[in-house]
């Protein structure tokens, strides 16, 4: 068996994405819009493939030529047949869906490769045994001959994605290093152009002088094109002693089947600007320009609050290993209409609302702005992995002059929390139905309350430029001291720039407990439409959830260097940490051993003291987080946050060790099956799979159900005319 660290294991988590209440209440020219848009970004995250790894495009075109031909359970009795395990069948079918929701053979988190857990002799004579290969002898014969060694290699520098010796990337050729970057980087600066749609080539000539091709991803190639501010930018240039050339048409054929189909949304656009900024994507994928996108994003965040939200580009450049090139993502999202009013509702409470909190009113905002908050269902996510959330455009300048959209998805966090009772780690037994049951309406509250509440209460103490305050010196009481203001922000100073290194987990803890404290109060609860014994159930479930999360964010520790890598996780670690302070057994973490003989252990709430010792304990936590942070006393909430934050050894907890049961219990990310949508006639219909490998996998052979064979061989002959351009540095 391969390392457990490069294999998907078979029992992964695989959820459906659910968005069926969101579409269904689409209009029809919406569902139209939805559906073209959701076509493009389809088309659009096949590059994925082409920037992963030199082999992924050949893999995907093996795997789906396979699956065309003989679904899940066809290919199954074929399989056994040959001589296969079920275990070693389930194991080729979750690789399988591992690649696709992957978009390539290496994880979108992480960047590790993973490889298929069987052996390949007995994968080799699944694929020439298929009834693909007795179809097309020779095309799928090629295809293994070209990507089965290394589908399975685990050669040190194939193991991760990274430059040069470091490891594997197509966003450069494998002759490049970090150097080579950094040239590149300053030409392109020089040249005001934009790497986010690009990739870079080096080859070296008989003199050993290097000359680069940077390529940009576009429909057109070399034809004149006399309009285009691009034109004039592809030509050879002598820079720093090297040789650039700039060129256009990477992933042409592909770019060209998301431009006709953005062509097509454009026609049910809700609004001109949605159509403005297609048709600046549209010139942008066309023309290579980078400009053209920023356009287009200028036009999108001027669409405030669509009811079918999409993004499309090369976006996130996490995977570059220089970190400035994109990686093609697309999706489309729907308002939940439902939930929206939830929402909505709660904004209305706010002023009701906001004064149970505990800090005198002084320290409350004059007036309560709604902060920005949207949350959208997805229906499309196109690309290597889908996030909970998305804070875009990436575009710096944008994001000063224009602003930005701060989106959560809302069922992609449901997926993201909906586990298996038999996976639900430390957790008592009797506490796992009904931690199942209300999971998901739990944190529905808990979100509005965290995102609209949370963010958006309490005042800053700020003294402006000419010297005026904008709180009442002589009047307002610190209820910490019993004195009058000490501290406050001058003119200039930020939240931000003041409490600096702590200042977003600081924040997302107070969010946090706002969320819990707030969940208490029965008009919180009413908005949401619960009541009785039912809303107290989503008390207890919100709390217990928020303890063991708590437990869980220590995946997130690293005790080298004594830091958090994730302020979101560090912030339930200290909300569990004042709840354990409370005392009179509230809270109890405890490690045992689990029924495998390796250790575990269990979180335990007591809900009848919920009220009675949690509240009072995260009322005096609440105040005081909130005094510090309205003062800018950075020294008194450094003291009192980083003394929460600290993790170590000390009993009963023993928080160091625990950490070790948290990573050796943690559960594999899970794939996520997404539905397709299918023009009949003039309406849209919403096609969705079964939560498994197989329905994953058969989402996919739906997906291009008309162009499939034409989609591989572009990506083939796509991969095979840069097939040189990947071995490694000599
Ligand atoms: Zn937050």
């Amino acid at each position: 068996m391969a390392d457990t660290q490069y294999i998907l294991p078979n029992d992964i988590g695989v959820s459906s994405l659910d968005c069926r209440e969101a579409f269904r209440l689409l209009s029809s020219t919406e569902r139209l819009y939805a559906h073209y848009l959701s076509r493009a970004a389809w088309y659009g995250g096949l590059a994925v493939l082409l920037q992963t790894s030199p082999e992924a495009p050949y893999i995907y075109a093996l795997l789906s030529r396979l699956f065309r031909a003989q679904d899940p359970d066809q290919l199954r009795q074929h399989a056994l047949a040959e001589g296969l395990t079920e275990e070693e069948y389930q194991a080729f079918l979750v690789y399988a869906a591992g690649v696709y929701s992957n978009m390539g053979n290496y994880k979108s988190f992480g960047d590790t490769k993973f490889v298929p857990n069987l052996p390949k002799e007995k994968l080799e004579r699944v694929i020439l045994g298929s009834e693909a290969a007795q179809q097309h002898p020779e095309e799928v014969r090629g295809l293994w001959q070209t990507c089965g060694e290394l589908m399975f290699s685990l050669e040190s520098r194939l193991r991760h994605l990274g430059l040069g010796k470091e490891g594997i990337t197509t966003y450069f050729s494998g002759n490049c290093t970090m150097e080579d970057a950094k040239l590149a980087q300053d030409f392109l600066d020089s040249q005001n152009l934009s790497a986010y749609n690009t990739r870079l080539f080096k080859e070296v000539g008989q003199d050993g002088k290097p000359s680069y091709e940077v390529r940009l991803a576009s429909v057109l190639g070399t034809e004149p094109n006399l309009d285009s501010e691009m034109t004039s930018k592809l030509k050879s240039y002598e820079f720093q002693g090297s040789h650039f050339r700039v060129t256009r048409g990477d992933y042409a054929p592909i770019l060209q089947k998301v431009v006709e189909h953005l062509e097509k949304a454009k026609a049910y656009a809700a609004n001109s600007h949605q159509e403005q900024m297609l048709a600046q994507y549209i010139e942008s994928f066309t023309q290579g320009s980078i400009e053209a996108h920023k356009k287009g994003s200028r036009f999108w965040i001027q669409d405030k609050g669509p009811i079918v939200e999409s993004y499309i580009g090369f976006i996130e450049s996490y995977r570059d290993p220089f970190g400035s090139r994109g990686e093609f993502e697309g999706f489309v999202a729907m308002v939940n209409k439902a939930m929206s009013a939830k929402f909505e509702w709660l904004v209305a409470s706010a002023e009701q609302l906001l004064k149970e909190l505990p800090w005198p009113p002084a320290f409350e905002k004059d007036k309560f702005l709604t902060p920005d908050f949207t949350s959208l269902d997805v229906l499309t996510f196109a690309g290597s992995g889908i996030p909970a959330g998305i804070n875009i455009p990436n575009y710096d300048d944008l994001r000063q002059t224009e602003g930005f959209k701060n989106v959560s998805l809302g069922n992609v966090l449901a997926v993201a929390y909906a586990t298996q009772r038999e996976k639900l780690t430390f957790l008592e037994e009797e506490d796992k139905d009904l931690y199942i049951r209300w999971k998901g309406p739990s944190f529905d509250v808990q979100v509005g309350l965290h995102e609209l509440l949370g963010h958006g209460s309490g005042k800053l103490f700020v003294q402006d430029e000419k010297g005026a305050f904008n709180f009442d010196q002589e009047t307002v009481i610190n209820p910490e001291t019993g004195e009058q203001i000490q501290s406050w922000y001058r003119s200039g100073e930020t939240w931000d720039s003041k409490f600096s290194t702590i200042a977003s987990s600081y924040e997302e803890c107070r969010a946090e407990s706002v969320g819990l404290y707030l969940c208490l109060h029965p008009r919180v609860l009413e908005i949401f439409g619960f009541e009785g014994a039912d809303a107290e159930d989503v008390v207890y479930v919100n709390w217990l959830n928020m303890v063991r999360a708590g437990l869980l964010a220590l995946e997130f520790y690293t005790p080298e260097a004594s830091s958090w890598r994730q302020a979101h996780m560090q912030a339930r670690f200290v909300i569990l940490r004042v709840l354990l302070e409370a005392g009179e057994g509230l809270v109890t973490v405890t490690p045992t051993t689990g029924s495998d003989g390796r250790p575990d252990a269990r979180v335990r709430l007591d809900r009848d003291k919920i009220r009675t010792v949690g509240k009072p304990a995260l009322e005096r936590f609440l105040r005081r987080l909130q005094v510090l942070k309205s003062t800018g006393d950075v020294a008194g909430g450094r003291a009192l946050y980083e003394g929460y934050a600290a993790v170590t050894d000390a009993p009963p907890e023993c928080f160091l060790s625990l950490r070790d049961t948290v990573l050796l219990r943690k559960e594999a990310r899970k794939l996520i099956v997404q539905p397709n949508t299918r023009l009949e006639g003039s309406e849209v219909q919403l096609l969705e799979y079964e939560a498994s490998a197989a329905g994953l996998i058969r989402s996919f052979s739906e997906r291009f159900l008309e162009d499939g064979p034409e989609l591989e061989k572009i990506l083939t002959q796509l991969a095979t005319a840069d097939a040189q351009c990947w071995k490694g540095p000599q």
